[in-house]
């Protein structure tokens, strides 16, 4: 009858009511970083960034650069648990007649999200008429050739022990790394990690950058990733600011899990941000009481998103964010959100 539904419902609504508590005593106590600690590590950065600026304009006057300059979840107040990284975004510059940008899709490799960077006019401007004619590989703007010529210059002609002891930090290259990083000890107890981040930008605004495809195949190595983070992260705000709603924290709550728990690690910040942008298309409701239900939700979206193999980018649906995970790396996350689902609070045990 009414009356024992109406028990359960009341049950319900106290069990949930506990997981909202829950989620933002873990928000206010893990999630959130210290706006002292932040600005501790948004100073180290502006330091090394500062430096390398230097060293570069002094070392390679040629070189054709934009101005450098720091980005990511740190300066979006995104950053979640511990303030340990930032992006170093490097912005190369192309001459517009010699080189073109070619959309993955129209490619051999079909994958949307990626581009090739093809040489054009090679023979009127022969191969040493653009300075960055040495990170061709077979034709193509290679962002791997791009990413090692920076690893010469910073793993090995820049005199890091003695910018360091200028600045009072310890710094070195990490290595191996993949993609190029600093690592800055700048207090006893407090490390940052700085990746280098070379970028092209593109005629609509947009950019590429040199993250490489995960597969080993030589011929996706050449592929150029395409970046849609700062209009991901502007949607998400502007959403929020039109409602006051609780988006962000939501996103924040969902990084901060997936960072504390190894079997979530292979999640990221585009991908779960996405997740939650592709949501706030059907449900209207995102209100601070609404954050327990809201974050379910999200969980459940991925283990569907999972399911399917497929996330669309939420800014251009051809792309799919899950493309490049392996089928045990899909298996094991769609496994530890199914898991989560009926024991949510067991990812914040950690
Ligand atoms: P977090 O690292 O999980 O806190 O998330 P961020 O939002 O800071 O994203 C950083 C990651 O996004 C890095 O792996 C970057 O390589 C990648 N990324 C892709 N595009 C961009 C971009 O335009 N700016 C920055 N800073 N990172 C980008």
């Amino acid at each position: 009858g009414p009356g024992a539904g109406g028990g359960a419902d009341l049950l319900r609504a106290r069990m949930r009511l506990s997981l909202q508590e829950r989620l933002w005593a873990f928000y206010r106590e893990r999630v959130n970083i210290p706006a002292e600690e932040q600005a501790a590590a948004r100073r180290a950065a502006l330091d090394i960034c500062a430096e390398l600026r230097v060293f570069l304009h002094g070392k390679l006057p040629d070189m054709p650069l934009r101005e450098m300059y720091l980005s990511g979840s740190l300066y979006d107040d995104l950053q979640v648990v511990t303030a340990d990284h930032a992006q170093l975004m490097v912005p190369m510059v192309l001459e517009k007649n010699l080189w073109s940008m070619v959309p993955g899709e129209d490619t051999i490799m079909n994958v949307p999200g990626f581009w090739l960077v093809r040489r054009e006019n090679l023979e009127y401007f022969p191969r040493g008429s653009s300075y960055w004619d040495r990170c061709l590989v077979g034709g193509y703007l290679s962002p791997k050739a791009v990413l090692e010529v920076f690893d010469r210059l910073v793993a090995g002609s820049i005199n890091w022990p003695a910018i360091g002891s200028v600045l009072d930090y310890v710094i070195r290259p990490v290595v191996p790394s993949e993609t190029l990083t600093l690592e800055v000890q700048y207090e006893t107890d407090r490390r940052l990690y700085v990746d280098f981040l070379p970028l092209l930008a593109m005629e609509d605004g947009g950019a590429l950058i040199a993250k490489p495809h995960r597969a080993a195949a030589a011929r996706h190595q050449n592929l150029w990733r395409q970046s849609f983070r700062a209009a991901e992260t502007a949607r998400l705000r502007a959403l929020d600011g039109e409602d006051g709603g609780c988006r962000c924290a939501c996103l924040k709550l969902a990084k901060a899990v997936c960072k504390l728990n190894a079997a979530l690690q292979r999640l990221n910040a585009s991908q779960l941000t996405n997740a939650l942008l592709l949501l706030s298309d059907t449900e209207g409701d995102w209100t601070q009481e609404a954050l327990a239900d809201r974050f379910l939700q999200l969980l459940r979206a991925l283990v569907r998103h999972l399911e399917a193999g497929r996330l669309p980018c939420a800014l251009n649906p051809k792309v799919n964010l899950l493309c490049e995970l392996l089928e045990p790396e899909v298996d094991e996350l769609g496994y530890t959100l199914y898991c989560a689902l009926s024991d949510p609070e067991g990812l914040l045990r950690t």
